[in-house]
């Protein structure tokens, strides 16, 4: 099951096999807050961004979950046509996999990071990749594929979000940060990528010649995500921030459910207990 090993590869503990299954399960889309979507799956995040101007969708999941958020986006009643970039967290098959078939139905640019384009363009696995030698199938090659400089933004009509480089899980990992408004009341809106140090065969966070600065990028990554404005945080796991049950609270708590100005920092602590357990394991 391959498949299976790279979903395992992404979450701070690894979950079980039946869990696993579920991370491509059915999950009906919904609004975060006003023109902000999630669109993702049972396990893997996507979110979509709406603007007159046309649309912004950040991570396309897994080739086979995919199908589902091209199906979700219909169902909130937009057309995929209307997607002009897709953004990506980092450079794993269970997040970019399946923006080749979302690229394919959108026509839209893929932005992403100065490290991880050559990736996404080729479809094959880094080899400093922290995970390289675990079993990472190969990508369906992604064009065009645009590189956006660390601080950069991305300007659709009145939606303007913010490149925040957060490397570490990979070398071209991103997170994004966007500002979205309900009856002209503004939230810090955050989808942080995976703060996780996990490894694969005979790499170590504490020292390697294929990512010398792994260890240093991802604790800098950690602080970085910690200090971001923060008031509605969407993982690119949705369990790693909660998402799920914030959602089924909203029935008592209405979209107060989705707001946590500490969620952010939460997050960042977690990716720092794993680098210390990763790093403990290697001595
Ligand atoms: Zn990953």
């Amino acid at each position: 099951m391959k498949r299976t090993a790279v979903l395992l590869s992404c979450l701070a503990a690894l979950p079980t096999l039946s869990h696993a299954a579920e991370w491509e399960g059915a999950q009906d889309p919904f609004q975060l807050y006003g023109n902000s979507y999630y669109v993702g799956t049972a396990g893997l995040s996507s979110v979509l961004i709406t603007s007159p101007a046309g649309h912004i969708l950040i991570d396309g999941a897994s080739p086979k979950a995919a199908v589902q958020i091209a199906a979700h986006i219909r169902q909130l009643g937009f057309k995929l046509e209307d997607i002009r970039y897709i953004l990506t967290s980092h450079e794993h098959y269970d997040h970019v996999g399946g923006i080749a078939e979302l690229q394919r139905l959108s026509g839209a640019t893929v932005l992403t990071s100065a490290a991880a384009k050559p990736v996404l363009e080729t479809g094959k696995t880094d080899k400093g990749d922290p995970q390289f030698g675990n079993d990472m199938p190969d990508m369906t090659p992604l064009a065009p594929v645009r590189a956006l400089r660390d601080g950069e933004t991305v300007e659709l009509g009145p939606v303007s979000i913010k490149a925040h480089y957060t490397p570490g899980h990979t070398k071209g990992g991103v997170s994004w940060t966007w500002m979205a408004y309900e009856n002209g009341r503004p939230m810090n809106m955050v989808y942080a990528d995976s703060l996780t140090a996990i490894t694969g065969p005979g790499f170590r966070y504490s020292g390697n010649t294929v990512y010398p600065n792994a260890k240093a990028d991802l604790e800098r990554s950690i602080a970085r995500v910690a200090a971001l404005p923060c008031d509605i945080l969407v993982t690119a796991h949705p369990d790693a921030s909660g998402l799920l049950e914030k959602q089924a609270k909203q029935k008592e708590l209405g979209k107060a459910a989705f707001v946590n100005p500490g969620a952010c920092v939460s997050y960042a602590d977690a990716g720092r207990r794993k680098l210390a357990q990763t790093l403990a394991g290697e001595k």
